[in-house]
């Protein structure tokens, strides 16, 4: 065996070390040791599994006390939240909307829902999530003032939005983005599906732009089987969030009565039960978390390959550890023995703008994202209780 294979052989070794008794060692599990079992159960006795019931007030309760957003409104999942944010924050056909081209395609897809376009800023290397720099380069020089709103030099759309990522729970300079965003006067809408529990400069993520989103999927850090979240601090944004994921219908007495488009997006009592329970539990989760990736950060201090840590100024819920390889052959080769020996891992996304469906989108900038994208794997990162 050559070097390289024995580092990889170690580095298997290692992240099944931190698995005992396990056969397969997935991605990310989640972990049900709380009162999921209880909470499900009492909801199920309730007869109240679906669109009404105590359980879904108290999670988005819980939700927005823990982040310090001042609403959280609970959705049927992540997508549906940045759909609904989107469109709050009043993006609009034909417009577009900046992001980066590494997230996962649910970021994109919920910009085409609302019809408008992806423009495509590149990441940092440190966060891997967008770059402030060449955002701010971008609407300098790439767009002006029109009677209309920015517009994109290049393509004559409107810019309405900005959406940035925490990519793997590791927080974005949000206060920067934030900051360039009102100088142009773009709203930003904080995509903090992979970040629940991250902070930067002691706040929370997903509470820094307009309007943020949370995602409670299977392999997100708490789940709810399937759950979103919308947040924010304005009354009257808030008020229309829950108005139409719920299919803005006015409440009456006995009456059905709609009075704009609205969408089936809310969670279910069933959903939002397991919710309750998860976060009970996710200042212990995210502890468990931080620990398991002090022991990487250990191991891999005297290795060639190297781990992903926190960025300067904030604290990450390290939702999914992440090691970076000197090249593409590199990472391959781990890619290939760790799935071969039940140890999974993956690599990051394909980009966004390799995307068929994203073909009209506008690329300012991917060159790190590339960069990234072709030597990252993420590792292990389930907690064990
Ligand atoms: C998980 C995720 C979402 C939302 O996913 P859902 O499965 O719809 O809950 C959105 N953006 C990113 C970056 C994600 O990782």
């Amino acid at each position: 065996m050559s070097n390289f294979t024995d580092q990889c052989q170690s580095i298997i070794n290692f992240i099944r070390e931190q698995f005992p008794n396990k056969d397969f060692i997935p991605l990310h599990e989640p972990s049900f040791s709380g009162n999921e079992k209880k909470y499900i159960l009492n909801c199920i006795d309730s007869t109240f599994v679906s669109s009404v019931g105590k359980y879904v007030d108290q999670f988005e309760d819980m939700v927005a006390h823990y982040t310090g957003a001042k609403h959280a409104i609970a959705t049927v999942n992540g997508t549906a939240a940045l759909h609904i944010a989107l469109l709050l924050a009043g993006v609009k056909e034909n417009t577009e909307v900046i992001t980066q081209p590494l997230t996962f395609v649910a970021t994109c897809n919920a910009i085409k829902y609302c019809r408008a376009e992806p423009t495509f800023v590149d990441v940092s290397m440190n966060t891997m999530g967008m770059c402030p720099q060449k955002l701010h380069d971008f609407l300098k020089n790439k767009t002006e003032e029109t009677a209309d709103g920015l517009m994109n030099k290049e393509t004559r759309r409107v810019i309405s939005g900005c959406v940035p990522m925490h990519t793997f729970g590791h927080p974005v300079q949000i206060d920067e983005i934030v900051s360039i965003c009102s100088e142009f006067g773009i709203p930003v809408v904080e995509d903090a599906a992979e970040s629940l529990g991250s902070q930067y400069k002691e706040q929370h993520t997903g509470t820094f732009g307009l309007l943020g989103t949370l995602s409670f999927n299977g392999n997100k850090t708490i789940t709810t089987g399937g759950g979103g979240m919308i947040l924010t601090n304005d009354n009257e944004l808030a008020k229309r969030a829950k108005h139409i994921t719920t299919t803005a219908k006015v409440p009456h007495q006995w009456a059905y009565i709609h009075d704009e488009l609205g969408y089936n997006y809310r969670l279910p009592n069933i959903n939002a039960a397991l919710g309750c329970a998860q976060m009970e539990r996710l200042d212990q989760i995210i502890e468990a978390k931080r620990q398991l990736a002090e022991k990487y950060k250990t191991f891999f201090k005297n290795m060639d390959i190297s781990f992903m840590e926190e960025p300067e100024d904030a604290i990450s819920n390290y939702w999914l550890n992440t090691i970076k390889f000197k090249n593409e052959e590199d990472r391959d080769t781990f890619l290939t023995m760790s799935n071969d020996q039940n140890v999974m891992t993956r690599p990051c996304w394909e980009l966004m703008t390799e995307i068929m469906f994203l073909n009209d989108a506008y690329i300012d900038s991917v060159e790190c994202a590339k960069k990234s994208a072709s030597v990252v794997v993420n590792i292990g990162s389930s907690v064990s209780k």
